[in-house]
């Protein structure tokens, strides 16, 4: 069977990586989180002291990312895709409030998108992937069979992120995690260099009303139609 490039784009908190790494497992395809990606890089910039306030330190961040090594592998007890940065794992650490307030700063930059937007394409040649993101199908993946564009709204996907954060025993408030979400949105949609958009030939998810078996199955239809239509 021909194997296309699936891209997935949405606002944060929409359940992409759930839905990605799913689709991924059925279709048997390689899933790539790129937003672990440039999460990893606002880790780096917490951990070496990067940030002042709302400045980056640009020159310190050029200089040291070419020899940061983003990888993704396997947990060998869950059996869930783990993000890696110069061989750590890094899955915890990346998904934390502080984390979350900082990245979409680091990437508004446009040096940062350009690296990790090459890394991302190289996965992609020989297709056979789920990507999803906020520049997939419009940047990384322009050419993808099958663009999907994922939305819900900001109250529904708060919920879902507090009751993440929770669950992995981090003391959140309700109210800041959907002011995060609401000003992640901003940022990716008002950003200069590839804003948060829809591409003119992806379908439309709006899973706020959808289990996950309804989605999945949705999901699986798209799939196999875009199979079908490259025949
Ligand atoms: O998908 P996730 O919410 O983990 O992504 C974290 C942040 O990384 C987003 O809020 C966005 O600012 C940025 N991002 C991006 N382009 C992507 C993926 C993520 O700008 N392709």
């Amino acid at each position: 069977m021909k194997k296309i490039v699936i891209a997935i784009d949405g606002y944060s908190s929409c359940g992409k990586s759930t839905m990605a790494k799913e689709l991924a497992r059925r279709t048997g395809y390689l899933y790539i989180d790129s937003g672990a990606m440039y999460r990893c890089v606002a880790l780096f910039c917490l951990e070496n002291g990067l940030f002042h306030g709302e400045h980056i330190d640009t020159q310190a961040l050029k200089q040291a990312l070419p020899a940061l090594k983003i990888t993704f592998g396997l947990d060998p007890e869950t059996k869930q895709p783990v993000t890696c940065l110069n061989g750590t794992n890094v899955e915890n650490k990346i998904r934390t409030l502080d984390v979350s307030n900082r990245v979409s700063r680091v990437a508004a930059l446009p040096f940062v998108r350009e690296s990790l937007v090459g890394q991302q394409q190289a996965m992609g040649k020989g297709k056979g992937i789920v990507m999803d993101g906020r520049d997939i199908q419009t940047v990384v993946f322009p050419e993808a069979e099958l663009k999907i564009f994922v939305t819900a709204s900001p109250e529904v996907r708060a919920r879902r992120r507090y009751d993440e954060l929770r669950g992995k025993g981090q003391h959140v408030s309700f109210e800041n995690v959907l002011q995060n979400v609401r000003e992640r949105d901003y940022i990716d949609e008002h950003r200069k260099v590839s804003p948060l958009r829809k591409a003119d030939d992806a379908v439309v998810l709006d899973n706020s009303d959808l289990t996950v078996d309804q989605q999945n199955e949705w999901l699986m239809e798209q799939y196999r139609r875009a199979v079908e239509d490259e025949g």
